[in-house]
């Protein structure tokens, strides 16, 4: 059985304070629930604070992007374990704004991802197709390629500590969200993809969350497909009340 993961990507936004109130009232709301995993991934800057805010709390802390080396002559970089001493036990990799916007590629998320699980944080690895490529029918060479980059040379034994985020692009903060269906179809690819680079029983126990414009409205139908096993959600995790309905409409 894999359980259900939601995690909060909050990019760029929120600083100390604000980040610090919104933590403490997830935590509280939280409390006790032990039938999902959760996670919120703030700002490098405010993470110590945040982590000190949902100690003792079921809320997991991620980094939103690290570097694939832990010391060294990289200024402006962040590495998994200085992602590690500010309390983070996950970490969001590949990240579409991060291809677009800063030049990722599928090798530079691979060497990410190998970093990353060395250092014991747990990935979420971002996958996703851009409009013009789904729009184009290549949706499914685009993940393929992006599965096969990513998952390069890692061993079976640590690839089942991945979490896959399909995103696609032209879903992300724009308030189109791909059909239940048109998720479904490309969640049940990327365990076919796992089944085939690994084997079944990890393609069985690899979680994949959906995320692009993920809603209290509309949770409970992405959820309810065989294939979708949680969310990635920007927008709707920077308000607590948004981020709380979310969390419990996503249950059964
Ligand atoms: C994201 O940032 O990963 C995301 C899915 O954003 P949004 O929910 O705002 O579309």
């Amino acid at each position: 059985m894999r359980k259900p993961f939601i995690a909060g990507n909050w990019k760029l936004n929120l600083l100390t304070e604000e980040a610090v109130a919104l933590a403490k009232k997830l935590a509280l709301a939280f409390k006790g629930m032990d039938n999902i995993e959760l996670a919120v991934a703030p700002v490098f800057t405010v993470l110590y604070a945040v982590a000190k805010a949902l100690k003792n709390s079921n809320i997991g802390l991620a980094g939103q992007d690290v570097y694939w080396e832990n010391s060294g002559a990289f200024t402006g970089e962040v590495g998994p374990e200085s992602l590690k001493d500010a309390g983070c036990g996950y970490v969001i990799i590949g990240h579409s704004e991060r291809r677009e916007y800063f030049g990722e590629t599928d090798q530079g998320v691979n060497k990410k991802l190998k970093a990353a699980i060395a250092a014991g944080l747990i990935p979420i690895c971002c996958i996703g197709e851009k409009l013009e490529e789904r729009e184009q029918e290549k949706t499914l060479k685009v993940i393929d390629r992006q599965m096969r980059g990513a998952l390069m040379s890692i061993p079976r034994a640590e690839a089942l500590k991945i979490t896959i985020a399909y995103e696609p692009v032209w879903a992300i903060g724009t308030g189109k969200t791909a059909t239940p269906g048109q998720a479904q179809e490309v969640h049940a690819f990327i365990r076919k993809l796992l089944a085939e680079i690994y084997d079944q029983e990890a393609a069985d126990s690899i979680r994949i969350q959906y995320g692009g414009s993920v809603k209290p409205e509309n949770i409970k139908e992405l959820m309810a497909q065989p294939d979708i096993d949680g969310a990635l959600v920007g927008g709707a995790s920077l308000k607590a009340e948004s981020f709380i309905a979310l969390v419990k409409n996503s249950l059964p």
